[in-house]
C-alpha cells in the first residue's frame, strides 16, 4: 500500500509517497528560505500563502518521482497540527480535497507523531523505544509505546532546543534560518572557551530548559564588547553553546534511561527526532550515551529530521494499521499535545 503525505504545518512545503513496505518513493521538500529571510523568522501569512503557492507542483513532482498516479494511492496522509494555522488549513484543505475525490481515506496525522515514527520507517524498529524530539517548537523525552501511545517522560520548561538554536543565531548576528548556520561557524571554533550553564543539571525529573543557557549567551556577548565582533570569537561561542546545548540534553536523556531500564530493563532503542537531530554535536552526544549503555541509536538522515512529507505519508501508513481513517470534517489544531493522538471532529470542541 502506498500513501501519499502533505506537511505544511510551518515553513516546509513538502509532499512524500511512502509504502508499507518501508520504501520512499518520493520525498519533495521546498523550504521557505527566502521568503522569510529578510524577516529572520517564519511569517505565518507569507508561509500560508507560499504553501499555496506550492503544494500542487510539489504534489505533481512527487508522484512523477514515484512513477505513480494519484489512484495509485492507498489513502491521503496530512499533517493536521500542531503548528501554523494558516498552513495547516491550506495542507488540509488539499488533502481532503484528494481523498473525497479519489474516494480513499484521509489520515489526519499530527506533527510531532510523524517525527517521533521516522526511526520505524529508516529502520524498522519495533515499540516500545526511548525518544527524544527536538524540534523548532518542542522539546520533549517520550516513551513511545505504539504508533498512537506517547507517553511523555519530561519536556522544555521554556524554549525547544530548535529556538535556543536559532535565537542564539540571531544574537551571533547569522540570520535565519539559524540552527545549521550556527552549527556551521561552531566547526572553527573552540568549545571550552566559555563557560555556559548546563540547565536543570542537578534537577530530578527528565524536564529541559533552554532559556536560562540563551540569556547567559546574550550575558557573554555583552560583557565582550567589541571583541563579540570578531569571527573566531563569535565560532568559540558557537561552539560553546552548541557543547552546552548537547550536554544539556544528553544528561537529561540520561535520566529517562534510567527510567526505563527501571521499567523494561537495559537495551531498548534510543532514537533521536526532529530538525535538531540534524545536529552533528548533538548526534555525537547521543551515540555516545546510548554505547554507554548498551541502547541501538538511530538518528534519521538528515533529510527526514527536518520536516518532510515521507514522515507524514509514514505516520498516515501507521494509522492506516491501526484501522484508522479520519472524517472529512477533521479540524486542524494550532495546538495538539501528542497524549491526544486521535483527531479531532467538529463538534468536538477543540
Ligand atoms: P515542531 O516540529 O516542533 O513543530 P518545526 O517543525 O518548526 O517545529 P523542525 O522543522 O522539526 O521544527 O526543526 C527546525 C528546527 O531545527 C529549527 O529550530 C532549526 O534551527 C533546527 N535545526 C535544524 N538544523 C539544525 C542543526 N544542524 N543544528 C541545530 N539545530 C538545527
Ligand atoms: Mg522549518
Ligand atoms: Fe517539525
Amino acid at each position: 500500500r502506498v500513501v501519499l503525505g502533505i506537511e505544511t504545518s510551518c515553513d516546509e512545503t513538502a509532499v512524500g509517497v511512502v509504502d508499507d513496505a518501508r520504501s520512499i518513493l518520493a520525498h519533495e521538500v521546498y523550504s521557505q528560505l527566502d521568503e522569510h529571510a529578510l524577516y529572520e523568522g517564519v511569517v505565518p501569512e507569507i508561509a500560508a500563502r507560499a504553501h499555496v503557492e506550492r503544494l500542487d507542483i510539489l504534489v505533481e513532482k512527487a508522484l512523477r518521482t514515484a512513477g505513480l498516479r494519484l489512484g495509485d494511492m492507498a489513502a491521503i496522509a496530512v499533517t493536521g497540527g500542531p503548528g501554523l494555522i494558516g498552513g495547516l488549513v491550506v495542507g488540509t484543505a488539499s488533502a481532503k480535497a484528494l481523498a473525497a475525490v479519489l474516494g480513499k481515506p484521509l489520515l489526519v496525522v499530527n506533527h510531532l507523531a510523524a517525527h517521533a515514527l521516522t526511526a520505524r520507517l529508516t529502520d524498522g524498529i519495533a515499540f516500545p523505544y526511548l525518544l527524544l524530539l527536538v524540534s523548532g517548537g518542542h522539546s520533549q523525552l517520550l516513551a513511545v509505546h505504539g504508533a498512537d501511545r506517547f507517553e511523555r517522560l519530561g519536556t522544555t520548561i521554556d524554549d525547544a532546543a530548535g529556538e535556543a538554536f536559532d535565537k542564539v543565531a540571531k544574537m551571533l548576528g547569522l540570520g535565519y534560518p539559524g540552527g545549521p548556520r550556527l552549527e556551521a561557524l561552531a566547526r572553527f571554533g573552540d568549545p571550552t572557551r566559555f563557560d555556559l550553564p548546563r540547565p536543570l543539571s542537578r534537577h530530578a525529573g527528565c524536564d529541559l530548559s533552554f532559556s536560562g543557557l540563551k540569556t547567559a549567551v546574550r550575558t557573554t556577548i555583552l560583557s565582550l564588547g567589541e571583541e563579540g565582533a570578531h569571527e573566531a570569537t563569535r565560532a568559540d561561542l558557537a561552539a560553546s553553546f552548541q557543547t552546552a546545548v548537547a550536554d544539556s540534553l544528553s544528561a537529561r536523556t540520561r535520566r529517562a534511561i534510567a527510567l526505563m531500564e527501571a521499567r523494561y530493563g537495559g537495551g531498548l532503542p534510543l532514537v533521536v527526532a526532529g530538525g535538531v537531530a540534524a545536529n552533528g554535536v548533538v548526534r555525537q552526544a547521543l551515540a555516545g550515551l546510548a554505547a554507554e549503555h548498551a541502547m541501538p541509536f538511530i538518528a534519521p538522515p538528515i533529510t527526514l529530521c527536518g520536516d518532510n512529507g515521507a514522515m507524514v505519508a509514514w505516520a498516515g501508513i501507521e494509522r492506516l494499521e491501526l484501522g484508522a481513517g479520519d472524517p472529512l470534517d477533521s479540524l486542524t489544531r494550532a495546538r495538539w499535545p501528542l497524549d491526544m493522538s486521535a483527531s479531532p471532529r467538529i463538534g468536538s470542541g477543540q
